[in-house]
């Protein structure tokens, strides 16, 4: 989960750093009151460089990220954009806001996308794709890319749930042709709200940095008020506030990270051969970011009595099987832009795997004691009958 459980004294003091070099807020001008200090210019630096990308550009937050990461397509009404049926209502929000229509693929037993099913959504309107790194596992997007390269589509990793990462060593987020990035508060790392956005091509960096600042293309040629500019654009900038927090909780990743897998490695090598349980497939070469561990029991019924018994004994679960309401696109019969709501059996294949999956959430901080107490509260449950 957690850049939360490690916030400190070490983001106020970064913080404070501002307000002792004149208490600039704002990204840019108002050089002579900054004592030339720039947090959103430096976090995002330093972002693109901990990922090995060239350009980062920080944004108000991950749902932000994905609509500005968007509007570089230039997406009209009726093109499609194919994201997956397991995510946060957000990535589905963006394409909406983007005035083009969204599509869901089924989810395979990764959790996310199901490339086959993908092939299966492609349509001469199709624009881009939007595959999303679920609860810190990575998606297959070796053949998601694959899948995109030949029908010519732009490739969008939603990392919102993955940063920190990586597929074959290369941090997810830096795959496709752009990665979406969220630091709210249950984020990995985060700045209480805030997102990222990488760009392998210059031209589309520049053209989403412009667009989220109005337009702005923050020429040095001339003062900010009498700005050059070629495009319309919206208000998604970050605060110097956000980004001194974040060049902070950048520091901390790789412990996060670190941290997670070992808890993570603990409960599963707890409960790995208990009768009955079987895990949710990760790709090869994946380094997932552990930010929850799911297994699947043999049906809903099992799956519900495990959750009523974790909690029973104090534990939680995170998302599955009972919180679909805001990750899961079957349950959104709120937006009738989602077309495939009106289909009765849209999503069915995927429902069957996400209503026998426990999700347990992984803490950065976890007491020696958890992992036997999850295996007690659900080995009796998981035998096959
Ligand atoms: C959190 C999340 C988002 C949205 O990020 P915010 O910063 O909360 O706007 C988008 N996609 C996924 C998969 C997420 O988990």
């Amino acid at each position: 989960m957690p850049g939360y459980e490690v916030i400190d004294n070490e983001e106020r003091k970064e913080v404070d750093k501002i307000f002792k070099d004149g208490g600039v807020l704002f990204r840019h001008s108002f050089n002579h009151l900054r004592n030339n200090s720039y947090k959103v210019d430096e976090f995002e630096k330093k972002f693109a460089l901990k990922m090995g990308s060239k350009y980062a550009l920080a944004v108000t937050s991950g749902t932000a990220a994905l609509r500005v990461a968007l509007a570089t397509l230039k997406l009209k009404p009726g093109d499609e954009v194919i994201t997956q049926s397991f995510t946060f209502v957000a990535t589905v929000e963006a394409i909406i806001e983007s005035r083009a229509t969204p599509v869901c693929t089924e989810i395979n037993d990764t959790l996310n996308m199901d490339p086959s099913d993908l092939i299966k959504k492609i349509s001469s309107k199709t624009k881009a794709v939007i595959v999303v790194h679920m609860l810190g596992v990575p998606a297959e997007i070796g053949k998601i890319k694959k899948i995109c390269k030949k029908n010519n589509l732009i490739l969008i990793e939603d990392t919102a749930w993955g940063c920190g990462g990586k597929i074959n060593k290369k941090y997810l987020g830096t795959i496709g042709d752009i990665g979406t990035y969220s630091f709210d508060f249950a984020k990995t790392i985060t700045t209480g709200e805030g997102g990222m956005i990488l760009f392998k091509n210059k031209k589309s960096y520049e053209y989403a940095n412009a667009w989220h600042d109005h337009g702005h293309e923050n020429n040095p040629r001339v003062p900010r008020w009498e700005d050059t500019r070629k495009s319309s654009g919206f208000n998604y900038r970050m605060t110097e506030m956000q980004a001194a927090v974040g060049i902070v909780q950048l520091k901390k990743l790789d412990n996060i990270i670190k941290m997670q897998r070992e808890n993570r490695s603990k409960i599963f090598n707890e409960i790995k051969d208990l009768d009955g349980i079987d895990f949710r497939k990760m790709p090869n070469f994946s380094f997932d970011s552990a930010d929850a561990l799911i297994f699947f029991t043999e049906n809903k019924l099992k799956a519900l009595k495990c959750r009523n018994s974790l909690i029973k004994s104090g534990l939680t679960t995170k998302i599955l099987p009972e919180a679909t309401t805001w990750h899961f696109a079957k349950e959104w019969t709120h937006m009738p832009e989602l077309k495939q709501i009106k289909n009765k059996n849209a999503f069915n294949s995927s429902k069957r795997l996400l209503d026998r999956s426990v999700s347990i959430p992984i803490n950065v901080n976890m007491q020696n004691k958890i992992p036997k107490k999850i295996k007690t509260a659900i080995e009796g449950i998981l035998k096959k009958s």
